[in-house]
C-alpha cells in the first residue's frame, strides 16, 4: 500500500516536471524555425542564359545576363545585392530573391515587332518548405513585374506594385507547357499546383503590343532526402527520444515500486492477456495495416503524385493540412476554425459534402484504417509489444473519466476559435506528417502533446483516440455509416475476451444480449467503435460477432483462426504447456 501512495506521488511530481519541462520546450526542444539561410551561396553566373534561379540543394545560384540587378528581400524593403559571391546575407533578410533585367529587344511572339523586354526572377527559399502566414512580396518601384505565391494553388501578379485584374497571362511550365490564364478581380491567378511551382514556372505579360514582361518564379527544388528535410525532422525526432525517455522512466519507476508487489490488472484483465503471444495469420488484420501503411504514405506525400485534385475533400482523419503534400485537406483543420469556416459558403458546401460522404460511407472506420495519427499510435502498442512490456489496463472507472475528458476536447475543438484561440497551436497532429514531408513548423505545445500521445499509446493502445474530438465527431454518424458491427448473442458464450481485446474500452459488444430485430444479427456498433476488427479477431466463437459491410458479413469471428493465432505452442514433453 505505501509502495502504491509513494507511487502516485512520483507519478505526480513527473507529471508536474513534465508540464514545466514543455513550458522550456516550446523554445529548445520544439524551437522556433530560424531560416538558416546563412547556408546558401548566391552566384551570379554570367553565361547568357534566361534568368531564373536554380537551386542546387543547399545553394541557390542565379543564371543571369548583362544588365542584371539582384535584389535581396529584407524586412525594410528590397536591398541590391552587389557582391558576386556572398556569404553572408542581410541579417534582416526575409527568404526571397529578386533578379531583374533590362535593355532587352526581342521578338518574343513572332509577330515581326520588336519589344522592350524586362526579365525578372524571384524565389522564395523554402516557401513551400514551411509554413509562412505571409508570402514574401518585394512590390517595389526597382521590380516591375511580380508574382506572390499565396498558397498551393494561387499566385497574385503585380505590375508597378499594383494587381494586375482581368488580365490575361502567358505561364510556361518547366515541361514546356503553354497555359493562357486570367487574372480575376484582385489579380489572382489560379489553376497551378504546388508540382508545377516546385519545378518551376514562368509568366508573361503583354502590357501593349511594344513592351513584354516575363518573371520566372522558382522555390526551392525537391528537399526529400536533403539535410534541409532532416532538419525539418529534428523535432520530431527530438520527440520520439523524449518519448523513449518517459517510458523508460516508467518501466524503471514501476519496476521499483513494484517488485514485491503484482502489477495492478484492470478488471478487464488486460494484462494477463497481453503475455499470450500471437502467430502471424494473414487476415483483417493484415489488410488493415496495410490499408493503414499506404493511407500514411499518401497523407504524407500524395500530393507529389495528384497535385491538388483532392485538395477540396475534407478527409474526416487527424491529418495537418500544414504538409502541403498531403492528397486531401483536412477535417481537423476546418472543424477547428469553424469560426473562420462560416465566412465563406462555397467552404462549407465542400467540408459538408465530402465530410458526409466520407462519414456514411465509411464511419469510424477511417479512425482504424486511415488516420495516420491513430497509426503511429498502434505503431507505439506494437513497438510496446515487440519489447515485451507490460501495458497499463483501464477499468470502466477510468473509460468513464476519459469520456468526460473527450467532452472538454470537443469544447476547445470546436469553440477555440471563436475566442481568438488556435487549436493548432497545441495540436499534435502538426507534429507528424508536416515534419516527415520536410516541411518546418514551430511545433511549440504541439511538441509536448505528441509526447503525450506517444506514451500514453505505448502504455495504452489508442488512449488519444479515447479523447479524440473528431473521432468522437466521426462517430457520431454511426448509425448511419455502411459499415457495422454485429453480434449473434445465440453463438456468444460471454467469456468477454471482446471487452478485454477492445482498445476503445466498449463493454456492449460483451454485454448486449438483445437488439432491434434478430438476436443472432445484433447491431453492436456504438460511436466509439473505430472498427478495428480486434474484437473479432479475439473472440473464440464462430461467427458470435463480424464486421459488416452493407449488410455482407466481411470479417467474422472464427474458432480455427483463433487457436492457430493463440492456442499455446505444444510442448516438447507430453502433457506440458509452456503456458
Ligand atoms: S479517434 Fe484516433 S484515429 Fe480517429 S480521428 Fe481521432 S486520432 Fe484519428
Ligand atoms: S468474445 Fe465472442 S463469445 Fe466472448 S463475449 Fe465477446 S462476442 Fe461473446
Ligand atoms: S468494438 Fe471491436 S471493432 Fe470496435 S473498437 Fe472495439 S475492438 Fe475495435
Amino acid at each position: 500500500m505505501k509502495n502504491k501512495t509513494a507511487g502516485k506521488i512520483l507519478f505526480a511530481v513527473f507529471a508536474v516536471a513534465l508540464c514545466v519541462a514543455a513550458y522550456f520546450a516550446a523554445d529548445l526542444a520544439f524551437f522556433q524555425y530560424d531560416d538558416p539561410v546563412e547556408r546558401a551561396t548566391l552566384s551570379v553566373v554570367n553565361d547568357g542564359e534566361a534568368l531564373s534561379f536554380t537551386y542546387d540543394k543547399d545553394a541557390v545560384t542565379l543564371h543571369s545576363g548583362d544588365n542584371t540587378t539582384v535584389y535581396a528581400l529584407t524586412y525594410s524593403g528590397a536591398a541590391v545585392v552587389e557582391n558576386t559571391y556572398i556569404e553572408s546575407l542581410p541579417s534582416d533578410f526575409a527568404g526571397s530573391f529578386a533578379a531583374v533585367q533590362t535593355g532587352i529587344r526581342e521578338d518574343t511572339n513572332g509577330d515581326g515587332v520588336t519589344e522592350n523586354v524586362t526579365r525578372v526572377a524571384k524565389t522564395d527559399m523554402e516557401y513551400t518548405q514551411g509554413y509562412d502566414a505571409t508570402a514574401n512580396s518585394f512590390l517595389s518601384d526597382e521590380i516591375p513585374f511580380e508574382v506572390v505565391y499565396k498558397d498551393r494553388e494561387s499566385f497574385t501578379v503585380y505590375f508597378n506594385s499594383e494587381p494586375v485584374k482581368n488580365s490575361e497571362i502567358t505561364v510556361t511550365l518547366a515541361d514546356g507547357t503553354v497555359k493562357t490564364l486570367t487574372t480575376d478581380e484582385n489579380g489572382d491567378i489560379t489553376g497551378l499546383n504546388l508540382n508545377d511551382v516546385r519545378n518551376g514556372l514562368t509568366f508573361t505579360y503583354r502590357p501593349d503590343a511594344l513592351n513584354t514582361y516575363s518573371i520566372n518564379y522558382q522555390v526551392e527544388a525537391d528537399t526529400i532526402f536533403t539535410t534541409r528535410w532532416l532538419s525539418a525532422m529534428l523535432p520530431f525526432g527530438i520527440i520520439i527520444l523524449v518519448s523513449a525517455v518517459c517510458i523508460t522512466l516508467d518501466v524503471l519507476l514501476r519496476k521499483l515500486l513494484y517488485k514485491k508487489e503484482k502489477l495492478p490488472v484492470g478488471k478487464t484483465g488486460v494484462m494477463a492477456r497481453d503475455k499470450r503471444r500471437k502467430r502471424f495469420v494473414f487476415g483483417f488484420e493484415t489488410i488493415r495495416w496495410i490499408i493503414m501503411i499506404l493511407s500514411f504514405a499518401l497523407l504524407i506525400f500524395g500530393s507529389r503524385l495528384t497535385g491538388t485534385v483532392f485538395s477540396n475533400v475534407q478527409l474526416p482523419v487527424f491529418a495537418c493540412p500544414y504538409n502541403l503534400d498531403q492528397l486531401t485537406g483536412s477535417a481537423c483543420y476546418m472543424l477547428s476554425h469553424l469560426d473562420v469556416l462560416v465566412s465563406s459558403w462555397k467552404e462549407i458546401l465542400a467540408f459538408l459534402g465530402t465530410f458526409l460522404v466520407c462519414a456514411v460511407l465509411l464511419g469510424r472506420i477511417l479512425c482504424g484504417f486511415v488516420c495516420p495519427f491513430g497509426f503511429i499510435q498502434d505503431v507505439a502498442h506494437e513497438a510496446r509489444q515487440a519489447l515485451h512490456i507490460e501495458g497499463i489496463s483501464l477499468n470502466e472507472r477510468l473509460y468513464n473519466i476519459l469520456r468526460l475528458v473527450k467532452w472538454v476536447m470537443l469544447i476547445i475543438f470546436l469553440g477555440i476559435g471563436f475566442v481568438g484561440g488556435n487549436f493548432c497551436d497545441f495540436c499534435p497532429a502538426m507534429a507528424l506528417s508536416p515534419a516527415l514531408a520536410g516541411f518546418k513548423l514551430s511545433l511549440g505545445l504541439g511538441g509536448f502533446v505528441m509526447v503525450i500521445v506517444l506514451v500514453s499509446g505505448f502504455f495504452k493502445r489508442r488512449c488519444f483516440c479515447n479523447v479524440c474530438p473528431l473521432g468522437f465527431i466521426l462517430g457520431l454518424t454511426h448509425k448511419i455509416s455502411l459499415f457495422k458491427l454485429k453480434k449473434d448473442a445465440v453463438a456468444c458464450t460471454e467469456c468477454g475476451a471482446c471487452y478485454e481485446a477492445c482498445p476503445m474500452g466498449i463493454k456492449s459488444v460483451f454485454t448486449v444480449r438483445e437488439g432491434k430485430g434478430d438476436i443472432r444479427e445484433i447491431d453492436v456498433t456504438t460511436s466509439d467503435c473505430i472498427m478495428c476488427g480486434e474484437c473479432v479477431r479475439r473472440c473464440p466463437e464462430n461467427n458470435a460477432l463480424a464486421i459488416t459491410f452493407c449488410g455482407k458479413k466481411i470479417y467474422n469471428a472464427d474458432r480455427m483462426k483463433f487457436m492457430k493465432q493463440y492456442a499455446p505452442p505444444k510442448s516438447k514433453k507430453k502433457g506440458k504447456n509452456h503456458e
